[in-house]
């Protein structure tokens, strides 16, 4: 039996290493060669050399030749010790790379031997590493429909989830596990060591899975086949997909203070992670909303916004920046809040909400919608949209040094309508002339909105559903409000009139 000892003393001997101390030599000589780190990234946040290409092992064989399309190019690999660099250019070489090197020791040897590196940001996650990329070799593969039935006999499959964790959060196959490419080699003989054992090798498409079943058969593993067409596949034929029920040690890093609170906890942050919000606008209240809520690991942050980022948002709408004036705010916004937390899924909507769009928008299956719009179309499309979709509205408004929030909840407490039937007529409404605030003040309320927001998700504490908070920032006061459900509203009360969506597009001269 072919241990992973024996492979790795065999790959050692095949391949070729540079030493730390000499590839310092080069690169201060000017010779550097191509650099590629293969660690994990959550490996690389302390710091990398310069000029290193960070793609982590389980994206080698997607991303090498898409970097260096020259197979007879000098590339260097390392990671934290040696180890898996060995067994990445040992795979590399099977791309037809000739000229490959794993660096002795890895990162730690050059730390050790004072070698200069630098803390680089990270790089975007790709959506799907997978999207584009060339078939994997040929493998023993199976088909979605044929697993799903081995699934149900009396001899299920082991499942190896091989995709990186910003992958596998999204869900994979019920009992899947999570087992990252980068070191399957090194974590399989702790899955099992029975080399006749089923396994089925998961990645987003099957082509990952294809270099891992390699990989496996290599280490003795006979039974190991891919999963044709990936977990994608799988979804594609309507299988279910299941959300891991246990954090990554990532996730658990990142989100380790909420990890200690016990109305959060890890069952609260994986009920984040699964949830999504929608946010009406990138302005002034979408802003911090949308800010703490990606930081908290709100799942999927949908943004509906169709301006772009004008200098004069800057002094309130902190998701933009100055660089940023004339980009479209809602590609703003992810670029901002990707760059926070790249676990997390950004949907953006470059459009306005409208009768024709509401429907198919609201009914993606949202949890909570955040209105912070500033005008009264958008406002009642809003309300009546959440009403005829149940989905909680936690509503925020401000204006020079004020702002108000309540939470809307279909049918547990009053809608705007049961406070607003219909809008004032347009010569009584008041002017939409773009009002005064307080630069800071849509930070408070839409924080305030925010924290709302995460209880509703949470299910903990009191929500404002019937209650409305009045911040005045002058006098520095909170006062709250009851609101009472109509039962005569047209839309939630107990006879609704409500009988479509009406766009008030005599206001502000929209339309
Ligand atoms: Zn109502």
């Amino acid at each position: 039996m072919t241990t992973f000892r024996d492979r790795l003393n065999q790959i050692q001997a095949e391949i070729t290493e540079i030493t730390a101390e000499h590839l310092e030599e080069r690169i201060a000589a000017g010779d550097a060669p191509i650099i590629i780190d293969v660690r994990q990234r959550d490996e690389i946040a302390d710091g990398r050399l310069d000029h290193a290409h960070a793609v982590p092992f389980g994206l080698l064989e997607l991303e090498l030749p898409r970097l260096v399309p020259d197979r007879d190019a000098e590339v260097v690999l390392y990671c934290a010790g040696g180890t898996r660099s060995a067994l990445a250019a040992h795979n590399a070489q099977k791309l037809g790379y000739t000229r490959l090197l794993s660096m002795a020791g890895g990162f730690g040897k050059w730390k050790q031997i004072g070698g200069p590196f630098k803390m680089h940001p990270l790089p975007d996650f790709p959506e799907d590493p997978e999207a584009d990329a060339p078939p994997g070799p040929g493998v023993p593969t199976l088909s979605p429909l044929d697993l799903q039935a081995l699934l149900a006999s009396d001899q299920p499959p082991i499942l190896l989830d091989v995709r990186e964790d910003e992958e596998t959060l999204r869900g994979s196959l019920k009992d899947a596990q999570n087992v990252v490419r980068g070191r399957l080699a090194m974590r399989i003989e702790s899955v099992t060591e029975d080399r006749d054992a089923r396994l089925v090798v998961l990645s987003s498409r099957g082509v990952r899975a294809a270099w891992a079943t390699v990989e496996l058969h290599a280490l003795g593993y006979r039974n190991a086949v891919a999963l044709q067409g990936g977990v994608q596949a799988w979804q594609e034929a309507g299988l279910p997909i299941v959300r891991s029920n246990a954090l990554s040690p990532q996730a658990r890093m990142r989100y380790s203070r909420h990890l200690l609170i016990p109305e959060v906890g890890e069952a609260g942050q994986l009920k984040l992670l699964g949830s999504k919000v929608l946010l009406m606008g990138a302005g002034g209240l979408g802003s911090p909303s949308a800010y703490y809520l990606a930081a908290a690991g709100v799942g999927t942050l949908g943004i509906i916004d169709s301006d772009v980022v004008d200098r004069s948002n800057l002094q309130r709408q902190i998701l933009h920046a100055d660089n940023r004036v004339g980009m479209p705010k809602v590609e703003s916004a992810r670029a901002t809040l990707q760059g926070l937390n790249p676990d997390i899924q950004i949907k953006a909507f470059n459009t306005r909400l409208t009768s024709e769009n509401v429907d198919a928008i609201f009914g993606e299956g949202w949890d909570v919608i955040l209105d912070g719009g500033d005008n009264f179309p958008t406002r009642y499309l809003v309300n009546d949209a959440c009403v005829k979709h149940n989905i909680p509205c936690v509503h925020g408004s401000v204006y020079r040094f004020e702002g108000q929030v309540t939470v809307f909840k279909p049918h547990q407490g009053p809608c705007y309508r049961c406070l607003y039937p219909e809008p004032p007529p347009p010569d009584m409404a008041p002017s939409c002339a773009e009002a005064g605030v307080l630069g800071v003040l849509p930070g408070i309320i839409g924080l305030l909105q925010a924290v709302e927001a995460i209880k509703v998700l949470l299910g903990v504490g009191n929500d404002l559903a019937g209650r409305l908070v009045h911040f005045d920032a002058l006098q520095m006061k909170f006062r709250e409000l009851r609101l009472r459900r109509d039962p005569e509203c047209p839309v939630c009360g107990e006879h609704p009139t409500w009988t479509g969506y009406i766009d008030y597009e005599h206001f502000c001269g929209l339309g």
